[in-house]
């Protein structure tokens, strides 16, 4: 028997909004005490014996990094927003990887893959920038911001206003392969962090970065196909997926079967830019082989994975 067929797989994905809070001033000290919230169930499950691949979220961080190159530019070349990705993808790899570790001590080998996604070109989505980056602003903040950078910026589900970026959708992952077997092999792998960097692939095959960010739960629902995981756990920070989100009538989802969640991302439940990817990825990985979906905030992974708390999607 296989470590594989012992031990099923999962692909446990971190919302960029779990790590650093809408609000908060982003510190890295903040960062890594929601790291440690966010890990510590986690860590439950890789004691438990599965064999878990981590992806996270870098919205709020990516921005910082993006405004932090803007506020140096006079001294310090800015750098493209593919590089952003990059450094972030390290920097909150980093973050998790020593967190697991001090939280494991031994148990298990964790490794950080830096990854590339080759997306379209093509993709609608350059000229459609839907992905919200960095810190939210009030709408007079953005209104200036949108005249004086030529961002373009939305209303981001009731929490204020912030810039968004072209988000194409992933095509083929990089490293996939490295991934699955060292997930194989029983190594705790962080990858596709921030939906991984975006690159195009060159007449010949060398890639390129490209300026976007990914939405990770597109690259996190890819990768779980990728690599054959059974169950997608998406933390973020909400506590369950709600239909008429933010209105007076808004219902939790507890229970509920691919048909049913198809019918309500029909009826337009769920905004491009936050849970819509989540759901779409929802759907994409239940018609594959994926056997259960749950999505909930970091704290309720274990009550979630009980049926107690947040919401779960399977495919019978
Ligand atoms: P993450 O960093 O985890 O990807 P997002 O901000 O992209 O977080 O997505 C989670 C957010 O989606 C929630 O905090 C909530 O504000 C928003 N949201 C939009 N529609 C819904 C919905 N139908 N149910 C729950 N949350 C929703
Ligand atoms: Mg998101």
């Amino acid at each position: 028997m296989t470590q594989q067929d012992k031990h099923p797989l999962c692909v446990v994905s971190l919302g960029g909004n779990a790590l650093i809070r809408r609000g908060e001033r982003g510190t890295i000290e903040e960062q890594f005490s929601h790291t440690r919230a966010c890990t510590s169930q986690i860590s439950g499950m890789i004691r438990k014996g599965w064999r878990i691949v981590i992806t996270h979220g870098n919205g709020p961080i990516v921005g910082n990094i993006v405004l932090r190159n803007e506020a140096a530019k006079n001294t310090i070349p800015p750098m493209p927003l593919y590089i952003c990705d990059a450094d972030s993808e390290g920097g909150i790899g980093y973050m998790i990887q020593q967190t697991l570790y001090n939280q494991l001590r031994g148990i298990a080998s964790i490794v950080t893959i830096i990854t590339q996604v080759v997306v379209d070109v093509e993709d609608g989505a350059f000229s459609n920038p839907t992905k919200p980056i960095g810190p939210f602003y009030s709408a007079e903040e953005a209104v200036t911001l949108g005249r004086t950078k030529g961002w373009k910026l939305i209303e981001d589900s009731g929490r204020g206003y912030r810039r968004v970026v072209p988000s194409p959708r992933p095509g083929r992952i990089v490293e996939a392969d490295v991934i699955k077997s060292l997930s194989q092999q029983g190594v705790i792998v962080i990858a596709a962090g921030g939906g991984g960097i975006p690159v195009r692939e060159l007449p010949g095959g060398s890639l390129q970065g490209v300026d976007a960010v990914i939405d990770k739960d597109f690259s996190t629902g890819l990768l779980a196909r990728e690599i054959k995981a059974v169950r997608l756990i998406n933390l973020t920070d909400v506590d369950r997926v709600y239909l008429d989100y933010g209105k007076p009538g808004q219902r939790g989802l507890n229970d509920v079967r691919l048909d049913e969640i198809r019918g309500y991302f029909q009826q337009d439940h769920f905004p491009a830019g936050s849970m819509g990817p989540k759901i779409v990825a929802a759907i994409e990985f239940l018609e594959g082989e994926g056997e259960e979906v749950i999505i909930t905030s970091p704290e309720l992974v274990e009550d979630a994975m009980k049926g107690k708390a947040g919401t779960r999607i399977t495919s019978r």
